[in-house]
């Protein structure tokens, strides 16, 4: 499903990875996580007149045309007022301004009132998260934004089209050939009916997947407890080796398809805020669109599988 090959170096060991479905390529360089470039991590600083706090949310959000907003436990969820898809909503996930952790019933209740807010639009869903500022969250109140556009984003319609052509060619489903090859790898990180893994070809710093068995947003809901318990454990796992910082996609096909596609989400670790606005997002990520990872997905999973404390 993917290979890697060794780059002669006169220094350091380099590999190229490249994943046969989508041809999606990356460069691992594990000695450069020598360098230490990640800072210890420190809160971000309080701003005032935060429109996501309590104080200034009911009145400096948008409504949908009902002229509400979905509330459900602490989470309050809105139409963007800058959006960047057909349907985009935005989902407070809790009264507090900075969270170091979440609860469970946080993250259920935030993502139930994503998928609501989804719910009478067509197309292509994702839910997502960027969590601190040197993650792109351009607002540090911790929130979801929930997509829907007629056509998919870039990276689910790689592996929707290209697990459409896969079970034409082997009569197999992708995810099914995925799960059964990445069970038995250096990879897997646990779970069964969501399965969750290192991915071989990393989008991302520590890229974490689950596949999970279904297909649209309306099928994933029976999942809900166990994904959310899932991306809680990896969180913690960043968290013990000093990276708070992150960013999440849940992908879903449409509702009326019915392609064997499985949907998934990506969660990669990004670079602690800096004073000296320093990025882990240079010109292989942004322009060559080949992103330089430092850490083996096999190493990553190996520690988060003996609970290493770093
Ligand atoms: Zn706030």
């Amino acid at each position: 499903m993917f290979s890697v090959t060794e780059i002669p170096t006169r220094t350091h060991p380099l590999q190229l990875r490249e994943e046969f479905l989508t041809g999606h390529r990356c460069k691992i360089s594990p000695e450069r996580l020598s360098r230490g470039l990640d800072t210890v991590y420190s809160p971000p600083p309080a701003v005032p007149d935060c429109p996501f706090c309590r104080d200034r949310i009911f009145s400096v959000t948008p409504t949908f045309p009902d002229g509400k907003r979905i509330c459900i436990g602490e989470s309050v969820t809105f139409p963007n007022l800058f959006p960047f898809a057909e349907w985009h909503t935005v989902t407070v996930i809790t009264k507090r301004h900075h969270a170091e952790e979440f609860s469970a019933a946080e993250i259920r209740d935030a993502m139930v009132s994503q998928i609501q807010s989804l719910a009478d639009a067509e197309g292509y869903k994702s839910i997502n998260w960027n969590y601190l500022p040197s993650a792109g969250a351009s607002i540090a109140h911790p929130h979801l934004q929930g997509l829907a556009d007629r056509r998919p984003p870039y990276t689910a319609e790689k592996y929707l089209i290209g697990g459409l052509r896969y079970l034409l060619k082997h009569g197999t489903r992708y995810w099914d050939d995925l799960v059964q090859q990445e069970r038995e790898s250096p990879r897997y990180l646990f779970g069964d009916e969501l399965f969750w893994y290192a991915h071989h070809v990393p989008l991302g710093e520590r890229e974490v997947r689950c596949i999970i068995p279904a297909s649209c947003t309306e099928d994933f809901l029976p999942y809900l407890d166990s994904f959310v318990e899932g991306l809680l454990r990896i969180l913690q796992f960043y968290r013990n080796l000093g990276t708070h910082a992150f960013n999440m996609s849940l992908f879903f096909d449409r509702s009326v398809n019915r392609n064997g596609f499985s949907a998934f989400c990506s969660v990669i670790s990004r670079i602690n805020p800096n004073a000296s606005s320093t990025s882990d997002s240079a010109f292989m990520e942004r322009l060559h669109g080949e992103p330089v990872i430092l850490t083996l997905p096999e190493e990553f999973a190996r520690n988060l599988r003996n609970g290493t404390r770093v």
